[in-house]
């Protein structure tokens, strides 16, 4: 039975009626558009049109029949649908003349993955996605009010966080996810779930089904999910450290040599000098929000300079301590409310541009980085990332190698989205500054 049957087989063994076709928006937003079981053989043969002016960031509405082609090995059905049983299929977006569409953020990823893969590698990539569980108001509507007071590693609290990130755990699992490990972060409500690593592609479908998962699941426990990077002050804030290594072809690690000091080849030091050389050029991308600037503050285990180490967890990039075939590297500033596909493709882009151009990276800092002052940094040339996202969009602009991964469609629609979101912002007057300057001026 070829793949295509055997979708159709359990489709008609689940009894599935309606198929979610799911794409994504330069944005990082996941759209639908849904089906019913009888239009299944339309979609499987790349039949499904849509209206593509209707998407932010999409196209005009002379250009604006597009079609969806559903990636077969996506298919899953839905968990939680009870009847009329769901499913769905993450799709790449094409042109009415079969091309495929420049701002489909899948396209763009699977553009680098084989520039990478005509280099002779694939990139594996694992994620560790943090959130918050909030609670929700009479109306349903969220709060930023949770009731547990738990901290890292406790033991999960006897209450509704809990059990909704059990219940995360177990439906994940029957999508198909290996969870390997929950757990509780550092702020009360704040959760981790990691699951295994996988090849690029695979990782970015898995971030947005995770996030789907984990929104419905909380919903139904009367919860609200949030990958807001920093939803309350003073707390920390949620990251997704991104865990990547390169694999040869033969199935190697490429980023492991077992004669190098730290273990580490040729390929690992010059991947980690292009991530860092680009680190300022793609920090738009992946911290897209005015908020993402306000999880990377000193003190709360996210980052603020571009700098590598193999144990602190301050700085940018850490070299996990285990080696051969789990050498890696962590990259740590990127925040869930990045859009996954054009995250990893950018930050992909950047290190295989060290690998060309064999970029050293600096020496690693093995210490607290926020301690560090000023003139340490200049002394030692190291740099601050973006303080805000008009500073990140700014460094966006200066970097070719960032902005040719994202083409050029992709790319003019995020600074004109980043540019926008930053001018409401700017010209916002916050409780803060009312509770700074009402009495004072
Ligand atoms: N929440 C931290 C961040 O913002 C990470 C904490 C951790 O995983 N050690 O990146
Ligand atoms: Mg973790
Ligand atoms: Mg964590
Ligand atoms: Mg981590």
């Amino acid at each position: 039975m070829n793949e295509r049957e055997k979708l159709l087989e359990t489709v008609r063994e689940s009894e599935v009626e309606f198929i979610h076709l799911q794409f994504t928006d330069i944005l990082g937003v996941m759209k639908n558009i849904s089906i019913t079981v009888d239009q299944l053989d339309k979609a499987l043969n790349n039949e499904i049109m849509f209206d593509g002016s209707s998407i932010d960031g999409f196209v005009r509405i002379e250009e604006s029949d597009m079609y969806l082609r559903p990636d077969l090995s996506t298919f899953v059905v839905l968990p939680w649908s009870s009847y009329p049983k769901e499913a769905r299929l993450i799709c790449d977006v094409f042109m009415a003349d079969g091309t495929p569409f420049e701002g489909c953020p899948r396209n763009t990823l699977k553009k680098v993955l084989k520039e990478a893969y005509d280099m002779g590698y694939i990139l594996n990539v694992g994620p560790e996605c943090e959130f918050f569980l909030f609670h929700t108001n009479e109306r349903g509507q969220p709060t930023i009010e949770t009731h547990d007071d738990a901290g890292y590693f406790d033991l999960a609290p006897a209450d509704l966080g809990g059990s909704a990130r059990k219940e995360m755990t177990l439906v994940l699992k029957q999508m198909g996810f290996e969870i390997e490990a929950s757990h509780h972060e550092c702020a009360p409500g704040q959760h981790e779930i990691d699951f295994k690593y996988a090849d690029a592609l695979t990782t970015a479908d898995n971030i947005m089904t995770f996030k789907m998962a984990v929104r419905i699941i909380a919903q139904r426990h009367g919860l609200h999910a949030t990958f807001m990077p920093k939803p309350k002050f003073g707390l920390s804030g949620s990251g997704m450290h991104v865990n990547m290594s390169l694999q040869t072809l033969d199935g190697k690690n490429a980023f492991y040599d077992e004669t190098d000091e730290m273990q580490l080849s040729k390929t690992a030091y010059h991947f980690l000098g292009g991530v860092m050389e680009h680190a300022k050029g793609f920090t738009a991308i992946t911290n897209p929000t005015v908020n993402s600037y306000k999880r990377l503050t000193p003190g709360y285990e996210a980052p603020t300079i571009i700098a590598w180490s193999s144990g602190n967890r301050s700085p940018l990039i850490r070299v996990p301590s285990k080696r051969e075939k789990s050498t890696r590297i962590e990259l740590r500033s990127p925040d869930p409310s990045a859009n996954p596909y054009i995250g990893l493709a950018a930050v992909l882009k950047s290190g295989l541009d060290g690998i060309k151009n064999n970029i050293e990276p600096p020496k690693p800092v093995n210490r607290n980085v926020y301690k560090m002052d000023e003139s340490e940094m200049a002394e030692r040339g190291i740099e601050r990332l973006p303080a805000n996202l008009y500073e990140a969009v700014q460094e966006l602009l200066k970097d070719s190698v960032v902005q040719e991964a994202l083409g050029r469609h992709a790319l003019k629609k995020f600074i004109d989205a980043a540019l926008y979101e930053w001018g409401e912002y700017s010209k916002y007057v916050s409780q803060w500054e009312l509770d700074r300057y009402l009495r004072k001026f």
